[in-house]
């Protein structure tokens, strides 16, 4: 674990109810793609979220949702607005987490999000180019709303891109133009994946979610030692 304090470089929204903030380290934050950190509001009060760049970029990115009623994310939002205001630096303890990418492996790979945790699958999956993987991928992000897909032009660029990268964006209040998959994410991975036993399966959303998805997955053959989710932990 790395403890150290970020400028609060950047608070942009990337929807009405999630905001990109970008921090600058002060010292180099050694971590591994799908890793999370901890923002410390006191000294007792942290709260963690996952980070959406890679390692080596100057800034670390995150992707905080901010609905008013979601105390854990708008407390922690205040919080980096605050500081930014008053040019004042944020504390982080960062290179937090087990899920993180495993590079080692040959399985194919299906990268799980459900609304926010998109922001963990991300790191991974830009992980996944950077390094040339030849793995076929399967990227499922599930949202309520179609505006939720806050990076659906990069993600389908990639997907036409690249022959062994897909990509199933999933909504579960569709409106009346939307052509793509309906319903909740993890059903959409059980009805396109006879059994998943091949598979390293990675998630992150709401802790409901995690949960049915790795009962279901298990039940479809995945392998509990090729799951990863930090979740797990909480749930
Ligand atoms: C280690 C860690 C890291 C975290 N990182 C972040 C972060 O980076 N950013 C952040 O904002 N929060 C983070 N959190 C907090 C928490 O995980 C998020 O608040 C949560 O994922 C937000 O989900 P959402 O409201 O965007 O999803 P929702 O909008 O609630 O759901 C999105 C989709 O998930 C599926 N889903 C939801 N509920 C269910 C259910 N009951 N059953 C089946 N499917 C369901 C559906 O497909 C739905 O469309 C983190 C928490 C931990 C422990």
């Amino acid at each position: 674990m790395i403890v150290t304090t970020c400028t609060v470089d950047s608070i942009s929204p990337l929807t009405p109810h999630v905001q990109r903030v970008r921090l600058v380290p002060e010292q180099p934050v050694h971590f591994l793609p799908g890793q999370y950190l901890q923002l410390c509001l006191t000294d007792e009060d942290k709260r963690p979220f996952s980070v959406a760049s890679v390692p080596g970029q100057a800034h670390l990115e995150l992707h905080i949702g901010a609905s008013a009623s979601d105390e854990y994310s708008s407390q922690a939002l205040n919080h980096l607005q605050q500081q930014q205001q008053s040019d004042q630096p944020v504390r982080i303890e960062a290179g937090l987490g087990h899920a993180h990418l495993r590079t080692e492996r040959d399985h194919p790979i299906v990268l799980l999000a459900g609304g926010t945790g998109f922001s963990y699958i991300y790191s991974i999956a830009q992980a996944l180019q950077q390094q040339g993987n030849n793995r076929p991928v399967f990227l499922y992000w599930g949202v309520r709303q179609q505006a939720s897909l806050y990076l659906l032009p990069e993600l389908q660029q990639w997907a036409s891109s690249q022959s062994k990268f897909r990509f199933i964006p999933v909504v579960q209040e569709a409106d009346d133009d939307w052509q793509g998959r309906t319903g909740l994410v993890h059903e959409a991975v059980l009805e396109d994946f006879v059994s998943l036993e091949a598979y390293d399966i990675y998630i992150a959303g709401p802790f409901p979610m995690v949960g049915v998805a790795r009962d279901a997955f298990l039940k479809q053959g995945a392998h509990r030692e090729q799951m990863f989710a930090d979740a797990f932990a909480y749930i």
